[in-house]
């Protein structure tokens, strides 16, 4: 659905985007995780041609260029504001796109927009906006929907009607490229995850396949942890002390087991710990920032 190929953005005469390759099929739900400044929202107008760039971009195998976006006729996207009519009504917003009116209503149905839609959008707050930004995106089925921030400004129940609409609409086939900071949100319903940092993609893979190989710490219960900490430490093995446990390094385990036994310390549990996904981008991102800092 969209091929983005060795693409490279420039601000001015700076590299924003650097060398970024990336796929997304029809029915997946890419989530773009990176800290403020990663370059998630230059990607995101870069794809729908807004910033002028190098490398390709198709949509569907058509070409985007800076100056042509026929290729994005089914894109739809919300990005930093949605783009509304202040003196216009939420209704008439949506009717300046919609090609089929029971679309229309089902968005502001599913949406719970009905009690404000025949209003100015004037009067709406920024839920209110942020919503009818969505609906703009959702509108006409699109092949591809592109969304900057898309849970900025919810209440609880309109973040689980937005997440119920893009699964929906995945499921119906339609790609989605989601960038957001509240990754407990995103992990609910991405399929792929994209963590960039500093222009580049540094992970691209499917979701089942992120949880399981950045489970890299291990905890250790052992029938003497003093001990055990004070042999760990001779033998310059790191260890965090948590509770009533160790937290080590997957690629520790067998040193680790084998000074216990050394030692005649009995080893009570050793299990993978399961780190929150927070923690799992927390956690690559400061070895990347390790390895600039090392370079
Ligand atoms: P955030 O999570 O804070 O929204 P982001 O990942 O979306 O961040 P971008 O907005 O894409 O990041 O910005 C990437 C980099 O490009 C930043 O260093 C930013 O300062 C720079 N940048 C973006 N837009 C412009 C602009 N119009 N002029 C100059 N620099 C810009």
């Amino acid at each position: 659905m969209l091929e983005v190929s060795n693409v490279n953005t420039y601000i001015g005469k700076i590299k924003i985007i650097k060398n970024i390759s990336l796929k997304i099929k029809a029915g997946e739900i890419v989530g773009l995780i990176g800290p403020n400044g990663a370059g998630k929202t230059t990607i995101m107008k870069t794809i729908l041609g807004l910033t002028k760039f190098t490398g390709s971009i198709t949509v569907g195998n058509r070409p985007v260029t800076e100056t042509n976006h026929r290729a994005l006729a089914r894109v739809g996207a919300l990005i930093e504001h949605p783009v509304i009519y202040p003196f216009l009504t939420g209704r008439q917003n949506l009717e300046l796109y919609a090609r089929n009116k029971r679309d229309l209503t089902q968005l502001v149905s599913t949406l719970q927009m009905d009690s404000y839609i025949n209003n100015k959008a004037k009067g709406y707050s920024l839920g209110m906006k942020q919503k009818l930004g969505i609906a703009i995106a959702l509108l006409n089925h699109p092949q591809l929907v592109i969304l900057d921030e898309p849970m900025n400004g919810l209440d609880i129940e309109a973040t689980i009607g937005v997440r119920k609409l893009i699964k929906r609409y995945a499921d119906q086939g339609t790609a989605f490229l989601i960038s957001s900071h509240i990754l407990s949100e995103l992990q609910k319903i991405m399929t792929q995850v994209v963590l960039i940092t500093s222009g580049k993609i540094i992970v691209d893979q499917p979701i089942e396949e992120f949880n399981k190989t950045s489970k890299q710490k291990y905890k250790v219960l052992t029938e003497d942890n003093n001990r055990a900490m004070s042999l760990l430490q001779k033998e310059k093995i790191p260890f965090i002390l948590k509770n009533n446990f160790l937290v080590i390094d997957q690629k520790n385990i067998f040193a680790i087991q084998d000074v216990l036994l050394k030692n005649n310390i009995h080893l009570q549990e050793i299990l993978p710990l399961e780190a929150s996904f927070e923690e799992l981008v927390v956690n690559i991102l400061d070895r990347e920032r390790g390895k600039e800092d090392g370079r």
